[in-house]
Formats: C-alpha cells, sequence, structure tokens
C-alpha cells in the first residue's frame, strides 16, 4: 500500500518534531527561558476580568474614568478629573485602569452613567501597555458586545463618554489611541459629551490643554446630566492614621514593595525582578563624558549578576530615584512636619475604589523622599484647591491671584519652574501651610517614577553588564536663583561623585540619601554603591541580518543605542561573522566639550575598517550651525543606495525637532536620488516606517 507502517511512523514523528517547534517546546512542557520571560513582561496573557457595571452599582458611582497610561501622566489626569467630579458637583466617580476591566458590557452600562476615557498615545501610536487589549477591542471592525443583537447598528446608543488623549506633536501619530477610541465609540453610535480633547507634550501645554478641555466637559456634562456646582470642598479619599508603637520592622522606608521590605528586615529573597519588583544592581563604573564646566554626561556600568534580569541590545532601562533632601526638606518645612517627619503613619482607603497609592506603614519623610513625584510643575488647579488651606488671608489672596489667571500663572510660576513647595512658600512669604490635610499630597502628587534611559551597550558583548548615557539636567532660569535639579540626574551625578571620591566644582549640587532604605543600597562588604533598575523590551533593535546595512542618526545622547549597535557588530565581526556596513551621524555642540565616546569610535573604526563610518555635525564651531539632518543630506548618494540595498534606518534623541527633521530628510535624499516628488518619497519613508525599517528611539 501506499502508506506502510514505516512511511506512517515517520509521518508522526515529523509531525510531532513540527509541533514542538512551532509551540516552541510548550507541548512537552518546556518552561520558558529567561528570555521568553522577560519577553512577557509587561504584557499580561490573562483576560480582564473586572465588571464596571456591577463594580459601580456596588459602589453607588455615577462616574467612571479609565486610564490607558505609561508612565503615570494620563492616571493622574484621571484621578484628578474623579476628584473634580466629586468635590465641585457631587458625581460620585471612581478611577479605572482600562487593564482591569472587561469592556464587552459597554452596551448594557444604563445612560444615566457616564465614562471617561483618558488615555495617552504611546512610541509609535501605540496605545500604552494597559490599555492594548480595551483598544483592540474596541477598534475592532467586528467588535460584538456582551448579549448584543445581530441587527443592532448602534450597540452603544447608551453610552455617554468624554475623551482625553495624551500626546505629542512631533510624533508622526499624534494622539493616534485616543483618535481611534474617539471614531470607534461614535461608529457604535455613542453619544460624546464636550469636546475630544488633546494635549500636547510635545508644544508643552499639556497641562492647560486639560485645564481648556475639562471646562468644556463640565460645560457640556452640567447640561447632559443636569448637574449642580457646589462650592469646593476636599473630601479625603484615603483615611491616615499615626502610629505610635508599630515595629520598625513592617515600616516601609522607602522599599518599593513587600518583597524588599523582607529582604531588609529579615534577609529574604528579593523575588523576580520586573517593572514592579526592581532590583538594586550594583554600579560598576561611572565616567564624565563632557569636558565643560557647566555642562554634565555621566556613563553608568551596572552589573545585573544576582537577578533574573537580561536585556538585548536596544532595550530601555529604568532607574529608580529618591528625590533629593533640599526638595524633601522644603515639602516636610512647608507643611509643618518637619518635627514629625519619622512618625509612622498608615492609609486606609475611605472610598472602597481609591487605591492605596504605595506601601505602608510609612513615614512623613519617606514619602515624600521615596514615593511622591514633588519636584514636578506646580498645577495651577492644585493651587487653587489648596486655597482654602492658606495660613493667612494675604497667602489666600496671592494664591487666589495667581490660580484664577492662565497668564499670571504662566508668567510668574511655570516659566520659573516651580513646584508645589516653592509656590506655596512664595504665596505666604515663607510661611509653613501647615493646615494643608498630607492626604491631599497623597492623592494629588503622582507616585516618584523611575526614569528610561536607552541602553548604551550590546548584550553581545557581556550579557549581564549594562550600561547608560545620561545628561544631567541642570537648567538654569531667569530671574530664578537655584538651576532646577533633574530628579534622577542629578542622583546619578551625586553617585558618580561619591564613587570617584571627587569634590564637585558645582555650587548647586543637591545631595540625596543615597544609602537607600535601611542602607540596602550600600555594599558593606565591597563598598560598592547599588541603585534600582529594571530593563523594558524595545522594538529598537538591529537587524536580524547582520549583513545589512545600518544607517544611524544619534546626536547627543541619542547616539547612546547606537553604541550598543556598533559594540555589537564589532563583536560579530571579531568572532568572524561577516557584517554590513554601518553610517552613523552624531551630532553635538563642540568636538572638545561634548563629543560623546570619541575614542571608541576611533578603535572601532580600527577594527571595522570600511564596515563603519563616523559623520559628525558641531552647531557650534565656525558660523553656520550644522546638524545631524544637514550631514545626512550631503551623504544623500551612500544613504540612498544602502536603503536600496535594505538598509536599516534609526533615529534615537531629542523628539521635539530632530526626529521630525530627519525624516525631512531622508524623503529629500530618496526624492533627488529616485527621481520622484517630494510626495512620493513621503510615502516611501512611510512604507520604510511600516516595514520596521525605519525606526525611532525618541524622548
Ligand atoms: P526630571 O526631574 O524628570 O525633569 C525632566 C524635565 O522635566 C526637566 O528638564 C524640565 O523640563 C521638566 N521639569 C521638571 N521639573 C519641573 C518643574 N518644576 N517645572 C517645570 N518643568 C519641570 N536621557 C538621557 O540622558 N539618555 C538617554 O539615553 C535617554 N533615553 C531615554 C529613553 C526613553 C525611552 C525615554 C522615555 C527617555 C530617555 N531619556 C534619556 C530621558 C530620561 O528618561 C529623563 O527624562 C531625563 O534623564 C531627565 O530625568 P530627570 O529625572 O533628571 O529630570
Amino acid at each position: 500500500s501506499a502508506f506502510d507502517v514505516y512511511d506512517v511512523s515517520v509521518l508522526i514523528i515529523i509531525l510531532v518534531l513540527t509541533l514542538g517547534f512551532l509551540t516552541k517546546g510548550r507541548l512537552w512542557g518546556k518552561s520558558p527561558s529567561p528570555e521568553e520571560m522577560y519577553n512577557n513582561i509587561g504584557t499580561s496573557e490573562e483576560e480582564a476580568e473586572g465588571n464596571i457595571i456591577k463594580t459601580m452599582e456596588e459602589t453607588d458611582k455615577t462616574m467612571v474614568i479609565f486610564f490607558g497610561s505609561q508612565t503615570g501622566t494620563a492616571e493622574d489626569y484621571a484621578n484628578r478629573l474623579a476628584k473634580e467630579a466629586t468635590a465641585r458637583f457631587g458625581l460620585p466617580a471612581m478611577v479605572a485602569d482600562l487593564e482591569e476591566y472587561d469592556l464587552s458590557n459597554l452596551n448594557e452600562l444604563p445612560s444615566d452613567k457616564f465614562v471617561a476615557f483618558v488615555m495617552a498615545t504611546y512610541g509609535e501610536g501605540e496605545p500604552t501597555d494597559n490599555a492594548e487589549l480595551f483598544f483592540n477591542f474596541i477598534t475592532d471592525e467586528d467588535v460584538t458586545f456582551a448579549n448584543e443583537q445581530s441587527a443592532d447598528e448602534s450597540p452603544l446608543s447608551n453610552l455617554k463618554y468624554a475623551i482625553f488623549g495624551l500626546g505629542n506633536n512631533t510624533y508622526e501619530h499624534y494622539n493616534h489611541c485616543s483618535r481611534l477610541v474617539n471614531k470607534a465609540l461614535l461608529a457604535l453610535g455613542a453619544t460624546r459629551v464636550g469636546p475630544a480633547g488633546e494635549g500636547d507634550e510635545g508644544a508643552g501645554t499639556m497641562e492647560e490643554d486639560y485645564l481648556a478641555w475639562k471646562e468644556e466637559l463640565w460645560t457640556a456634562a452640567t447640561a447632559e446630566f443636569n448637574l449642580k456646582e457646589k462650592e469646593y470642598v476636599y473630601q479625603p479619599a484615603l483615611e491616615l492614621t499615626e502610629l505610635d508603637d508599630v515595629s520598625d520592622d513592617s515600616v516601609y522606608h522607602g522599599e518599593p514593595n513587600k518583597n524588599h521590605l523582607l529582604h531588609n528586615t529579615a534577609s529574604q529573597s528579593l523575588g523576580a525582578h520586573s517593572a514592579h519588583n526592581p532590583f538594586p544592581a550594583k554600579i560598576v563604573a561611572t565616567k564624565e563624558l563632557f569636558n565643560a564646566k557647566d555642562r554634565s554626561c555621566i556613563h553608568v556600568d551596572i552589573d545585573l549578576t544576582g537577578s533574573n534580569l537580561t536585556y538585548v541590545t536596544g532595550d530601555h532601562a529604568a532607574v529608580w530615584a529618591p528625590n533629593n533632601e533640599t526638595e524633601v526638606e522644603r515639602l516636610l518645612m512647608v507643611l509643618g512636619l518637619l518635627d514629625k517627619k519619622s512618625t509612622a503613619y498608615t492609609l486606609k482607603a475611605i472610598d472602597p475604589t481609591a487605591k492605596v497609592p504605595f506601601p505602608v506603614p510609612t513615614t512623613y519623610e519617606d514619602t515624600v523622599r521615596y514615593y511622591l513625584e514633588i519636584n514636578g510643575p506646580c498645577s495651577r488647579q492644585f493651587l487653587s484647591t489648596l486655597l482654602g488651606f492658606a495660613p493667612t488671608p494675604e497667602a489666600k489672596k496671592e494664591a487666589f491671584r495667581l490660580s484664577s489667571d492662565k497668564d499670571v500663572f504662566q508668567e510668574e510660576i511655570s516659566s520659573q519652574y516651580l513646584n508645589i513647595a516653592q509656590t506655596l512658600l512664595l504665596c505666604s512669604n515663607g510661611q509653613p501651610w501647615d493646615k494643608i490635610p498630607f492626604t491631599i499630597m497623597i492623592e494629588t502628587l503622582p507616585r516618584l517614577q523611575p526614569r528610561y534611559y536607552s541602553i548604551s551597550s550590546s548584550s553581545q558583548v557581556d550579557k549581564k553588564k549594562f550600561s547608560i548615557t545620561a545628561v544631567v539636567e541642570s537648567i538654569r532660569v531667569p530671574g530664578r536663583k537655584e538651576p532646577l535639579k533633574g530628579v534622577a540626574t542629578n542622583y546619578i551625578k551625586k553617585l558618580k561623585h561619591l564613587m570617584s571620591n571627587t569634590v564637585d566644582s558645582d555650587k548647586f549640587m543637591v545631595d540625596y540619601q543615597h544609602e537607600g532604605p535601611r542602607g540596602y543600597l550600600v555594599d558593606k562588604s565591597s563598598d560598592t554603591l547599588k541603585m534600582l533598575v529594571h530593563i523594558r523590551r524595545s522594538n529598537f533593535k538591529l537587524p536580524t541580518d547582520p549583513t545589512k546595512p545600518v544607517i544611524m542618526i544619534g546626536p547627543g545622547t541619542g547616539v547612546a543605542p547606537f553604541r550598543g549597535f556598533v559594540h555589537e557588530r564589532a563583536t560579530q565581526a571579531r568572532n568572524g561573522t561577516p557584517v554590513g556596513p554601518m553610517i552613523l551621524f552624531f551630532g553635538s555642540r563642540h568636538p572638545e566639550q561634548d563629543f560623546l565616546y570619541q575614542e571608541e569610535w576611533s578603535e572601532i573604526g580600527e577594527q571595522l575598517g570600511d564596515k563603519f563610518k563616523l559623520v559628525t555635525a558641531f552647531s557650534r564651531v565656525g558660523n553656520d550651525k550644522i546638524y545631524v539632518q544637514h550631514k545626512l543630506v550631503e551623504y544623500g548618494e551612500l544613504v540612498s543606495k544602502y536603503i536600496d540595498e535594505g538598509a536599516n534606518f534609526y533615529v534615537c534623541g531629542d523628539a521635539s525637532h530632530m526626529a521630525r527633521d530627519v525624516s525631512h530628510a531622508l524623503a529629500t535624499i530618496i526624492a533627488k536620488y529616485k527621481g520622484i516628488s517630494e510626495f512620493e518619497a513621503e510615502e516611501v519613508v512611510k512604507s520604510l516606517r511600516v516595514q520596521n525599517r525605519y525606526q525611532e528611539d525618541v524622548w
């Protein structure tokens, strides 16, 4: 017969092997490799289960504000909107994480309920991780809701919603996510209340965009839901209780979670590390990369040994920094808490939908140092909610004058980069505002976020050691006594100084409690310092085929991931792998001041020969300001040739202008060397993006 026993058994073996291959071994229960586990970070495989209708009924809520947030900003605005709904209109409102609810029952939400979406657009037009499931569901052409009648053309005709998107106009897909969700909801028959709001990070108008949008929203909602405005009264969602006789072992002194507390008090394991459980990593080396009097850029080598964390060239590393001691003291002083800064307290949610935002019990000073973003720009709306707690009538009058006028606030507060403590002190002439309940700070200030850095090393050189390249934020503002000090970069700078035992010439250098909670960021036995880090996967990756040409545009610290790329290919070449050509466009002010990794490029050039070319653009040499995009055009012929040969094109660094200018420059090149119109060339650039051959890592 055509199939004898032998043929059949061979076929079965092939089938089993193929299935095993296709399922990457999952069929026979192989546990995922660390790489696979790590690749799952941030993508929840489980379906969301929360039922919003049930939750709203059980907690007597009329309004729900869903957020899609990556770095916490959208979540912060969602919280503010909920607070305002309740405090100003008596509208019981809750905030909900899009990831936690299955919204396939939106069609069954009663029409007296009000739903708002506050959604950020992330990366190249993507939804934030926590909004992905909902975004894919609602924008699907064949979206089907629970118990939906097949003839129902407007399944969401009961739904009244509001929407505010957070985006950045320097990106190609500005506010893509909220726009698509808005469009989908309208198409499904929902009614929007108020305008579709859009906040623009790129133009620096996010806060005022939000304020303008929410005023229009409330005007429309007042009519739609017959709301009555009442006098603002602060209604705490959290109850704070001071603890007199608590064992210090159970008090969080800045630990990010329970694992770390137990580790610090009883030497327990820290568990698997992730974005929710950072790793105290040893700092191997630090180095100043600039040679300039008042500017600093620090290279840090960090060791992941002892953790499950791994990275791949092109990924991002997150640094968890505390706030600086000057600002910690300042805020404690303003709130009249200096005397009892080390008193422990705990928090309880009064409202069942409110969340305790950080681990408790903790102390006032640890809260301000480790858990709250206290240095950010003071919000006009926040100041206005604090009027009732002013220490004197004069302070109240001044705070009212500032908070009630957008332009005055811009001129006297925002343009001076003042934070909340500095603003309050300005209003009261230095007097404390000790009537402000601490819970307002906890409920209003966002949680202190880790800062992200493009990894500047190659995992093929050392998979457990990575480096970052951070420019220290120290902004001089005319009219302001001290420069504005960025949170994480000045912490990195402090660590560098401790490690190199140098005295800093910066008279405005700020201090940090670098030892960390209970001193666990200092390794006493080896006398090394540690910092909390985690790794985030990115799509910014070298082509899998090492022979493909690579074009890299990385001015300033935008060169960081390309250092990793170039080291990676140099290693491959050393190991005998044939590699394709790489061209790197680097730009900075002056070759003698801020030419990052200058010596390394020469060494690599010697190793890679004609496979590596560095093109530099310096903006403060000579009379003409030369930027990378100019150099790109100058090398247009070569760039065009590489694109023809299947090159990948990478842009990293400043999102405000450079990324856009580079994209246009590439279109100009393609138009010229392909003999097509600018319009057609822009389409070619777009298709390169779609094919993932044009990648951006911009911030
Ligand atoms: P922050 O305290 O966060 O301040 C940052 C800025 O916020 C200030 O410069 C100022 O403009 C504004 N600001 C802060 N406080 C106020 C105030 N009170 N009033 C008004 N404005 C205020 N950076 C690098 O140097 N190298 C990299 O490789 C790198 N890669 C990145 C990759 C990604 C994916 C992302 C998202 C960012 C990257 N960054 C990189 C930027 C980095 O994450 C930080 O934003 C940067 O280092 C500043 O952090 P900071 O905590 O020191 O400053």
